[in-house]
Protein backbone atom coordinates (compact mmCIF):
# COMPACT_ATOMS: atom_id res chain seq x y z
CA UNK A 1 0.00 0.00 0.00
CA UNK A 2 2.95 2.39 1.03
CA UNK A 3 4.54 1.53 -2.31
CA UNK A 4 1.75 2.18 -4.25
CA UNK A 5 1.14 5.94 -2.39
CA UNK A 6 4.89 6.57 -3.40
CA UNK A 7 4.40 5.67 -6.87
CA UNK A 8 1.32 7.60 -7.31
CA UNK A 9 3.06 10.57 -5.39
CA UNK A 10 5.81 10.32 -7.99
CA UNK A 11 3.52 10.62 -10.93
CA UNK A 12 3.35 14.04 -12.64
CA UNK A 13 0.23 16.14 -11.83
CA UNK A 14 -0.95 17.00 -15.04
CA UNK A 15 -0.48 12.18 -16.06
CA UNK A 16 -3.17 12.05 -12.95
CA UNK A 17 -5.83 14.63 -13.47
CA UNK A 18 -5.36 13.56 -17.20
CA UNK A 19 -6.23 10.45 -15.86
CA UNK A 20 -8.64 11.54 -14.02
CA UNK A 21 -10.65 13.49 -16.92
CA UNK A 22 -10.59 10.56 -19.52
CA UNK A 23 -11.87 8.29 -17.08
CA UNK A 24 -14.70 10.73 -16.06
CA UNK A 25 -15.47 10.72 -19.60
CA UNK A 26 -15.82 6.95 -20.03
CA UNK A 27 -17.90 6.65 -17.01
CA UNK A 28 -20.23 9.85 -17.66
CA UNK A 29 -20.83 8.01 -21.52
CA UNK A 30 -21.47 4.66 -20.13
CA UNK A 31 -23.58 5.77 -17.02
CA UNK A 32 -25.28 8.52 -18.71
CA UNK A 33 -27.55 10.24 -15.59
CA UNK A 34 -26.34 7.73 -13.00
CA UNK A 35 -22.72 9.31 -12.88
CA UNK A 36 -23.95 11.79 -10.81
CA UNK A 37 -23.62 9.99 -8.00
CA UNK A 38 -19.68 10.68 -8.30
CA UNK A 39 -20.54 14.36 -8.47
CA UNK A 40 -19.95 14.63 -4.22
CA UNK A 41 -16.21 13.64 -5.70
CA UNK A 42 -15.69 16.80 -7.54
CA UNK A 43 -17.64 18.70 -4.92
CA UNK A 44 -15.18 17.64 -2.45
CA UNK A 45 -12.32 18.92 -4.93
CA UNK A 46 -14.44 22.08 -5.17
CA UNK A 47 -14.65 23.00 -1.74
CA UNK A 48 -10.82 21.99 -0.87
CA UNK A 49 -10.12 24.75 -3.05
CA UNK A 50 -12.80 26.97 -1.97
CA UNK A 51 -11.14 26.60 1.62
CA UNK A 52 -7.30 27.45 1.15
CA UNK A 53 -7.89 29.79 -1.74
CA UNK A 54 -8.82 32.58 1.01
CA UNK A 55 -5.92 32.19 3.27
CA UNK A 56 -3.59 31.84 0.50
CA UNK A 57 -4.25 35.41 -1.15
CA UNK A 58 -4.66 37.23 2.26
CA UNK A 59 -1.19 35.94 3.58
CA UNK A 60 0.64 35.68 0.28
CA UNK A 61 -0.39 39.39 -0.49
CA UNK A 62 0.67 40.64 2.73
CA UNK A 63 3.91 39.48 2.71
CA UNK A 64 4.73 40.37 -1.04
CA UNK A 65 3.50 44.04 0.17
CA UNK A 66 6.38 43.78 2.66
CA UNK A 67 8.44 42.65 0.38
CA UNK A 68 7.37 45.47 -2.09
CA UNK A 69 8.07 48.99 -2.05
CA UNK A 70 4.97 51.28 -2.23
CA UNK A 71 6.41 52.44 -5.57
CA UNK A 72 7.17 48.83 -7.25
CA UNK A 73 3.75 47.90 -6.32
CA UNK A 74 1.87 51.09 -8.21
CA UNK A 75 4.53 50.85 -11.01
CA UNK A 76 3.11 47.02 -11.24
CA UNK A 77 -0.88 48.00 -10.95
CA UNK A 78 -0.21 50.84 -13.54
CA UNK A 79 1.05 47.75 -15.80
CA UNK A 80 -0.99 45.27 -15.48
CA UNK A 81 -4.58 46.90 -15.35
CA UNK A 82 -3.74 48.52 -18.93
CA UNK A 83 -2.87 44.73 -19.98
CA UNK A 84 -6.33 43.63 -18.63
CA UNK A 85 -8.71 45.91 -20.22
CA UNK A 86 -6.88 45.92 -23.54
CA UNK A 87 -6.82 42.11 -24.12
CA UNK A 88 -10.34 42.05 -23.02
CA UNK A 89 -11.37 44.18 -25.81
CA UNK A 90 -9.52 42.64 -28.40
CA UNK A 91 -10.86 39.40 -26.84
CA UNK A 92 -14.86 40.56 -27.58
CA UNK A 93 -13.86 42.02 -30.77
CA UNK A 94 -12.12 38.49 -31.48
CA UNK A 95 -15.32 36.33 -30.60
CA UNK A 96 -17.25 38.68 -32.42
CA UNK A 97 -15.35 38.43 -35.67
CA UNK A 98 -14.87 34.64 -35.40
CA UNK A 99 -18.91 34.48 -34.77
CA UNK A 100 -19.79 36.52 -37.70
CA UNK A 101 -17.30 34.18 -40.02
CA UNK A 102 -19.27 31.24 -38.61
CA UNK A 103 -22.86 32.75 -38.08
CA UNK A 104 -23.92 30.34 -35.59
CA UNK A 105 -27.04 30.91 -34.76
CA UNK A 106 -28.47 31.51 -38.42
CA UNK A 107 -31.03 29.22 -39.10
CA UNK A 108 -32.22 28.44 -35.02
CA UNK A 109 -35.41 29.49 -33.64
CA UNK A 110 -35.84 31.95 -31.12
CA UNK A 111 -36.96 29.66 -27.64
CA UNK A 112 -40.06 30.57 -26.84
CA UNK A 113 -40.18 28.30 -23.55
CA UNK A 114 -36.78 28.69 -22.44
CA UNK A 115 -36.78 30.80 -19.12
CA UNK A 116 -33.71 31.30 -17.57
CA UNK A 117 -33.60 33.63 -14.09
CA UNK A 118 -31.34 36.56 -14.63
CA UNK A 119 -30.31 38.35 -11.78
CA UNK A 120 -30.01 42.46 -11.67
CA UNK A 121 -26.24 43.39 -13.05
CA UNK A 122 -24.80 45.91 -10.38
CA UNK A 123 -23.80 49.00 -11.98
CA UNK A 124 -19.68 50.07 -12.75
CA UNK A 125 -19.90 52.17 -9.34
CA UNK A 126 -21.27 49.82 -7.16
CA UNK A 127 -18.65 47.11 -8.02
CA UNK A 128 -16.07 49.73 -7.43
CA UNK A 129 -18.00 50.70 -4.35
CA UNK A 130 -17.91 46.71 -2.94
CA UNK A 131 -14.21 46.50 -3.11
CA UNK A 132 -14.47 48.48 0.26
CA UNK A 133 -15.17 45.87 2.98
CA UNK A 134 -17.56 47.36 4.61
CA UNK A 135 -17.66 44.05 7.24
CA UNK A 136 -14.29 42.12 6.87
CA UNK A 137 -15.53 39.13 8.12
CA UNK A 138 -18.57 38.95 5.95
CA UNK A 139 -16.13 40.18 3.26
CA UNK A 140 -13.85 36.65 4.18
CA UNK A 141 -16.99 34.59 4.75
CA UNK A 142 -18.13 35.58 1.17
CA UNK A 143 -15.17 35.03 -0.59
CA UNK A 144 -15.20 38.64 -2.17
CA UNK A 145 -11.74 38.38 -3.54
CA UNK A 146 -11.29 41.85 -4.49
CA UNK A 147 -12.24 42.72 -1.00
CA UNK A 148 -9.72 40.70 0.53
CA UNK A 149 -7.03 42.14 -1.71
CA UNK A 150 -7.79 45.36 -0.64
CA UNK A 151 -7.83 44.01 3.15
CA UNK A 152 -4.37 42.45 2.58
CA UNK A 153 -2.75 45.47 0.64
CA UNK A 154 -3.71 47.74 3.21
CA UNK A 155 -2.57 44.77 6.19
CA UNK A 156 0.54 44.38 4.32
CA UNK A 157 1.19 48.24 4.41
CA UNK A 158 -0.03 48.77 7.89
CA UNK A 159 3.07 45.84 8.88
CA UNK A 160 5.57 47.21 6.64
CA UNK A 161 5.18 50.71 8.06
CA UNK A 162 5.52 49.11 11.84
CA UNK A 163 8.07 47.15 10.52
CA UNK A 164 10.21 50.51 9.74
CA UNK A 165 8.69 52.77 12.77
CA UNK A 166 11.50 54.27 14.94
CA UNK A 167 9.65 53.10 17.75
CA UNK A 168 11.30 49.82 18.88
CA UNK A 169 8.11 47.80 20.30
CA UNK A 170 6.26 49.02 17.01
CA UNK A 171 9.84 47.31 15.51
CA UNK A 172 9.42 43.81 17.10
CA UNK A 173 5.59 43.53 16.72
CA UNK A 174 5.59 44.18 13.11
CA UNK A 175 8.62 41.83 12.73
CA UNK A 176 7.12 39.44 14.46
CA UNK A 177 3.74 39.88 12.55
CA UNK A 178 5.69 39.23 9.24
CA UNK A 179 6.88 36.12 10.74
CA UNK A 180 3.74 35.00 11.14
CA UNK A 181 2.25 35.53 8.54
CA UNK A 182 4.61 33.77 6.15
CA UNK A 183 4.40 30.92 8.52
CA UNK A 184 1.02 31.10 7.82
CA UNK A 185 1.53 31.45 3.87
CA UNK A 186 3.79 28.46 3.72
CA UNK A 187 0.71 26.28 5.98
CA UNK A 188 -1.23 27.49 3.21
CA UNK A 189 1.31 26.13 0.30
CA UNK A 190 1.68 22.74 2.36
CA UNK A 191 -1.86 22.18 2.69
CA UNK A 192 -2.78 23.11 -1.17
CA UNK A 193 -0.08 20.55 -2.13
CA UNK A 194 -2.06 18.23 -0.28
CA UNK A 195 -5.27 18.95 -2.01
CA UNK A 196 -3.46 18.56 -5.12
CA UNK A 197 -2.94 14.65 -4.80
CA UNK A 198 -6.97 14.51 -4.28
CA UNK A 199 -7.54 16.44 -7.56
CA UNK A 200 -7.33 13.70 -10.07
CA UNK A 201 -10.45 11.77 -8.62
CA UNK A 202 -12.54 15.09 -7.89
CA UNK A 203 -11.52 15.57 -11.66
CA UNK A 204 -13.21 12.68 -12.20
CA UNK A 205 -15.92 13.31 -10.29
CA UNK A 206 -17.18 16.49 -11.86
CA UNK A 207 -16.09 15.10 -15.65
CA UNK A 208 -18.28 11.93 -15.08
CA UNK A 209 -21.59 13.44 -13.55
CA UNK A 210 -21.16 16.36 -16.16
CA UNK A 211 -20.95 14.46 -19.01
CA UNK A 212 -23.36 12.20 -17.91
CA UNK A 213 -26.08 14.81 -17.33
CA UNK A 214 -25.40 16.93 -20.56
CA UNK A 215 -24.28 13.92 -22.69
CA UNK A 216 -22.78 14.64 -26.00
CA UNK A 217 -25.70 15.28 -27.65
CA UNK A 218 -26.01 18.73 -26.70
CA UNK A 219 -22.77 19.31 -28.07
CA UNK A 220 -24.06 18.26 -31.64
CA UNK A 221 -27.58 20.92 -30.92
CA UNK A 222 -25.57 23.83 -30.59
CA UNK A 223 -22.07 22.77 -32.21
CA UNK A 224 -21.49 25.85 -34.27
CA UNK A 225 -22.41 27.92 -31.04
CA UNK A 226 -19.70 25.84 -29.35
CA UNK A 227 -17.00 25.58 -32.05
CA UNK A 228 -16.94 29.24 -32.89
CA UNK A 229 -16.24 29.34 -28.67
CA UNK A 230 -13.61 26.88 -29.23
CA UNK A 231 -11.99 28.58 -31.88
CA UNK A 232 -11.84 31.73 -30.47
CA UNK A 233 -10.20 30.61 -27.26
CA UNK A 234 -7.65 29.23 -29.82
CA UNK A 235 -6.92 31.85 -31.58
CA UNK A 236 -6.70 34.56 -28.24
CA UNK A 237 -4.68 31.49 -26.49
CA UNK A 238 -1.98 30.44 -29.22
CA UNK A 239 -1.91 33.10 -31.51
CA UNK A 240 -2.84 36.71 -29.35
CA UNK A 241 -0.71 34.65 -26.58
CA UNK A 242 1.99 33.63 -28.16
CA UNK A 243 2.72 36.95 -29.88
CA UNK A 244 2.59 38.81 -26.49
CA UNK A 245 5.22 36.19 -25.02
CA UNK A 246 7.26 36.42 -28.09
CA UNK A 247 7.10 40.99 -27.86
CA UNK A 248 8.44 40.41 -24.42
CA UNK A 249 11.04 37.74 -25.11
CA UNK A 250 9.68 34.37 -23.17
CA UNK A 251 10.06 31.47 -24.33
CA UNK A 252 6.63 30.46 -25.42
CA UNK A 253 6.56 26.80 -25.74
CA UNK A 254 8.11 26.67 -22.44
CA UNK A 255 5.85 29.07 -20.62
CA UNK A 256 2.79 27.11 -21.67
CA UNK A 257 4.52 23.51 -20.48
CA UNK A 258 5.23 25.23 -17.16
CA UNK A 259 1.33 26.52 -16.84
CA UNK A 260 -0.29 23.51 -17.96
CA UNK A 261 -1.84 22.35 -14.33
CA UNK A 262 -3.43 25.57 -13.86
CA UNK A 263 -4.95 25.25 -17.79
CA UNK A 264 -5.97 21.91 -17.21
CA UNK A 265 -7.70 23.00 -13.79
CA UNK A 266 -9.66 25.84 -15.30
CA UNK A 267 -10.74 23.59 -17.67
CA UNK A 268 -12.25 20.91 -15.60
CA UNK A 269 -13.06 23.27 -12.52
CA UNK A 270 -14.58 26.07 -15.10
CA UNK A 271 -13.92 28.34 -12.30
CA UNK A 272 -10.46 31.22 -12.09
CA UNK A 273 -10.81 31.57 -8.74
CA UNK A 274 -10.91 27.76 -7.66
CA UNK A 275 -7.81 27.18 -9.86
CA UNK A 276 -5.94 30.84 -8.12
CA UNK A 277 -4.07 28.54 -5.64
CA UNK A 278 -2.34 26.52 -8.81
CA UNK A 279 -2.09 29.29 -11.16
CA UNK A 280 0.01 31.07 -8.34
CA UNK A 281 2.23 27.67 -7.78
CA UNK A 282 2.41 27.44 -11.96
CA UNK A 283 3.85 31.23 -12.21
CA UNK A 284 6.40 30.08 -9.58
CA UNK A 285 6.99 27.16 -12.28
CA UNK A 286 7.41 29.60 -14.56
CA UNK A 287 9.71 31.73 -12.78
CA UNK A 288 7.38 34.90 -12.34
CA UNK A 289 8.99 36.51 -9.73
CA UNK A 290 6.45 36.33 -6.09
CA UNK A 291 6.00 39.96 -5.90
CA UNK A 292 4.20 40.04 -9.62
CA UNK A 293 2.41 36.58 -9.24
CA UNK A 294 0.87 37.40 -5.53
CA UNK A 295 0.02 40.66 -6.16
CA UNK A 296 -1.56 40.07 -10.10
CA UNK A 297 -3.07 36.92 -9.82
CA UNK A 298 -5.62 36.96 -7.55
CA UNK A 299 -6.44 40.59 -9.09
CA UNK A 300 -6.64 38.48 -12.43
CA UNK A 301 -8.69 36.13 -11.55
CA UNK A 302 -11.87 38.21 -10.63
CA UNK A 303 -11.46 41.07 -12.89
CA UNK A 304 -9.38 39.86 -15.95
CA UNK A 305 -11.48 37.67 -17.99
CA UNK A 306 -10.50 37.12 -21.49
CA UNK A 307 -12.30 33.76 -22.13
CA UNK A 308 -15.75 35.67 -20.89
CA UNK A 309 -15.17 38.50 -23.20
CA UNK A 310 -14.80 35.78 -26.43
CA UNK A 311 -18.11 34.49 -24.70
CA UNK A 312 -19.78 37.76 -25.00
CA UNK A 313 -18.86 38.36 -28.26
CA UNK A 314 -19.48 35.01 -29.96
CA UNK A 315 -23.06 35.21 -28.02
CA UNK A 316 -24.01 38.71 -29.68
CA UNK A 317 -23.29 37.36 -33.11
CA UNK A 318 -25.57 33.80 -32.31
CA UNK A 319 -28.40 36.23 -30.85
CA UNK A 320 -27.84 38.59 -33.78
CA UNK A 321 -28.30 35.60 -36.00
CA UNK A 322 -31.57 34.40 -34.29
CA UNK A 323 -33.22 37.83 -34.37
CA UNK A 324 -31.85 38.85 -38.16
CA UNK A 325 -29.92 41.75 -36.76
CA UNK A 326 -27.48 43.67 -38.56
CA UNK A 327 -24.96 45.07 -35.95
CA UNK A 328 -23.52 48.71 -37.45
CA UNK A 329 -20.39 49.71 -36.49
CA UNK A 330 -21.39 51.70 -33.71
CA UNK A 331 -23.19 48.75 -32.07
CA UNK A 332 -20.26 46.98 -32.51
CA UNK A 333 -18.24 49.81 -30.39
CA UNK A 334 -20.81 50.24 -27.98
CA UNK A 335 -20.60 45.81 -27.41
CA UNK A 336 -16.89 45.89 -27.16
CA UNK A 337 -17.12 48.74 -24.61
CA UNK A 338 -20.17 47.09 -22.66
CA UNK A 339 -18.15 43.58 -22.68
CA UNK A 340 -15.22 44.49 -21.64
CA UNK A 341 -16.71 46.13 -18.68
CA UNK A 342 -18.97 42.87 -17.90
CA UNK A 343 -16.13 40.84 -18.19
CA UNK A 344 -14.66 42.95 -15.15
CA UNK A 345 -17.49 42.34 -13.51
CA UNK A 346 -17.72 38.25 -14.09
CA UNK A 347 -16.77 36.77 -11.07
CA UNK A 348 -14.58 33.85 -11.41
CA UNK A 349 -17.37 31.21 -10.79
CA UNK A 350 -18.53 28.54 -12.59
CA UNK A 351 -21.71 29.86 -15.29
CA UNK A 352 -20.84 33.13 -14.37
CA UNK A 353 -20.38 34.21 -17.63
CA UNK A 354 -24.22 34.05 -17.97
CA UNK A 355 -24.91 37.15 -16.25
CA UNK A 356 -22.06 39.18 -17.81
CA UNK A 357 -23.55 37.87 -20.91
CA UNK A 358 -26.92 39.01 -20.37
CA UNK A 359 -26.31 42.77 -19.42
CA UNK A 360 -24.28 42.87 -22.80
CA UNK A 361 -27.54 41.63 -24.44
CA UNK A 362 -29.89 44.23 -22.78
CA UNK A 363 -27.38 47.01 -23.96
CA UNK A 364 -27.26 45.51 -27.23
CA UNK A 365 -30.95 45.09 -27.38
CA UNK A 366 -30.96 41.65 -27.86
CA UNK A 367 -33.71 39.21 -26.33
CA UNK A 368 -32.38 37.30 -23.08
CA UNK A 369 -34.15 34.70 -23.76
CA UNK A 370 -30.89 33.69 -26.17
CA UNK A 371 -28.78 33.43 -22.78
CA UNK A 372 -30.95 30.39 -21.62
CA UNK A 373 -30.24 28.87 -24.95
CA UNK A 374 -27.03 28.69 -24.77
CA UNK A 375 -26.97 28.01 -21.18
CA UNK A 376 -27.71 24.71 -22.24
CA UNK A 377 -24.57 24.03 -23.56
CA UNK A 378 -22.49 26.77 -20.64
CA UNK A 379 -21.06 23.80 -19.23
CA UNK A 380 -18.83 23.17 -22.34
CA UNK A 381 -17.85 26.23 -23.26
CA UNK A 382 -17.08 27.89 -19.60
CA UNK A 383 -14.34 25.02 -20.00
CA UNK A 384 -12.40 26.88 -22.36
CA UNK A 385 -13.29 30.40 -21.30
CA UNK A 386 -12.38 30.04 -18.10
CA UNK A 387 -9.36 28.08 -19.37
CA UNK A 388 -8.39 31.37 -21.60
CA UNK A 389 -9.57 33.65 -18.37
CA UNK A 390 -6.68 31.86 -16.46
CA UNK A 391 -3.86 31.89 -18.91
CA UNK A 392 -4.58 35.36 -19.31
CA UNK A 393 -3.98 36.03 -16.07
CA UNK A 394 -0.33 34.00 -16.19
CA UNK A 395 0.40 35.83 -19.37
CA UNK A 396 -0.16 39.11 -17.58
CA UNK A 397 1.89 38.20 -14.80
CA UNK A 398 4.45 36.94 -17.16
CA UNK A 399 5.23 40.10 -18.90
CA UNK A 400 4.72 42.32 -15.89
CA UNK A 401 7.20 40.59 -14.45
CA UNK A 402 9.86 40.78 -17.36
CA UNK A 403 9.33 44.26 -18.04
CA UNK A 404 9.58 44.65 -14.33
CA UNK A 405 13.08 43.01 -14.25
CA UNK A 406 14.02 45.04 -17.11
CA UNK A 407 13.84 48.18 -15.11
CA UNK A 408 15.61 46.67 -12.42
CA UNK A 409 18.52 45.97 -14.28
CA UNK A 410 18.37 49.50 -16.02
CA UNK A 411 18.08 50.81 -12.77
CA UNK A 412 21.25 48.81 -11.73
CA UNK A 413 22.99 49.73 -15.11
CA UNK A 414 22.33 53.63 -14.06
CA UNK A 415 23.19 53.30 -10.58
CA UNK A 416 26.67 51.38 -12.10
CA UNK A 417 27.14 53.96 -14.56
CA UNK A 418 27.47 56.65 -11.78
CA UNK A 419 29.02 54.99 -9.10
CA UNK A 420 32.15 54.27 -11.66
CA UNK A 421 31.81 58.01 -13.15
N1 LIG B 1 -16.26 30.51 -15.30
C1 LIG B 1 -15.48 31.65 -15.67
C2 LIG B 1 -14.28 31.79 -14.74
O1 LIG B 1 -14.30 31.30 -13.66
C3 LIG B 1 -16.24 32.92 -15.67
C4 LIG B 1 -17.29 32.87 -16.72
O2 LIG B 1 -18.30 32.17 -16.51
O3 LIG B 1 -17.12 33.53 -17.75
O4 LIG B 1 -13.30 32.40 -15.12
Amino acid sequence: MYKLWKWYLGKSFISKISVGFLLGIIVGLIFGQSASVLAPLGDVFLNLLKMIVIPLILLTIIVSVNNANPKELGRIGGKIFPYYIITTAISVFLGLVIAKMINPGSGLELPTSTNMEVSEAPSLIDVLLQIIPANIFQSLADGDVLSIVFLAVIVGFAISFMRNSTESHMNEWGSLLLKLMEGGSEVSFRILNGILQYAPVGVLGITASTIGNQGLHTLQSLAKYVGASYLGVAIHMFIIFSILLLIFKVPVLKFFRDIREAMMTAFVTASSLGTLPITIKNAHKAGISDRVANFTLPIGATVNMNGSGIHFGVGVVFAANIVGYDLSIGAIVAIILTGTLAAVGTAGVPGAGLIGMSIVFTQAGLPIEIVGLTAGVNVLTDMVFTCCNVTGDLIGAAIVDKSEKKHIMSTKDAINETTSN
